[in-house]
């Protein structure tokens, strides 16, 4: 039976397209400014915090430590190529003074 108010524009609202026990999206109103309804994750303090430091195991992958990998790596290679360059020097002094 038909609505005797204009429900178009609530029918017109985002859809929460969260999976249901029987496989199709749930269909129930989106929190606004969220993609999920009330009981699938939109409502308010759910999700995970700003700045999640719950999200971080072992700080292996933060920026911070990626960066500190990628310079000592550098330095690792630098040094690599200076010593060689070195023994190079090396092999020719001897090659001269004999
Ligand atoms: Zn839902």
């Amino acid at each position: 039976m038909a609505h005797k108010r204009n429900t178009a524009a609530m029918h017109q609202s985002p859809r929460c397209g969260a999976q249901t026990r029987n496989g199709t999206p749930c269909q129930a109103p989106a929190v606004s400014g969220r993609k999920r309804c009330r009981m699938h994750g939109g409502a308010k303090g759910s999700g995970a915090p700003k700045g999640n430091q719950n999200a971080l195991k072992h700080g292996r992958y933060t920026r911070e430590h990626v960066s500190t990998k990628r310079a000592v790596r550098r330095q690792r290679l630098e040094t690599r190529a200076r010593l060689a360059e070195l023994k190079d020097l090396r092999k020719q002094k001897d090659k001269d003074r004999s």
